[in-house]
């Protein structure tokens, strides 16, 4: 083989060039280094998106929190782990826009019975004003 640092033809067996002292096969830890710092994010996001997705139905805000970042992470990937944070995201936005929606719908309700309690009073009032 050739050192890839100064192009010395040195023994196959020896792991230093001769040369220039550079070692010769350092590209093969290297590499694993890099495929374990690689599939760390990706399983995170992977949870991440998942957690993002059960949390949707739960506790929208939070779960459209963990979908976002977990699509921002899930983005460098073409995994499952994207769809699921889209999901998470759709879902969770759908969910806080429903319970929004039944917050207003209750305190429209609640108005209308407070004015219809005061309406019924103030008639049954008159009522027996004008009975007496
Ligand atoms: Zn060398």
């Amino acid at each position: 083989m050739f050192c890839r640092n100064c192009g010395f033809q040195c023994d196959d067996n020896t792991s230093y060039c001769p040369n220039c002292g550079m070692r010769l096969n350092s590209a093969q830890p290297q590499s694993a280094y890099s495929d374990n710092h690689r599939e760390t994010p990706q399983d995170d996001a992977k949870t991440l998106s998942i957690a993002g997705f059960v949390l949707s139905f739960v506790m929208p805000v939070i779960g459209l929190v963990l979908s976002i970042i977990a699509y921002n992470q899930a983005k460098a990937f073409a995994t499952s782990s994207r769809t699921f944070a889209k999901a998470g995201i759709i879902i969770s936005a759908i969910a806080i826009g429903l319970s929004l929606l039944a917050v207003i719908l209750m305190i429209a309700l609640f108005s209308n019975l407070v004015t219809g309690i005061i309406y019924e009073y103030t008639y049954i009032s008159t009522s027996m004003v004008n009975l007496l």
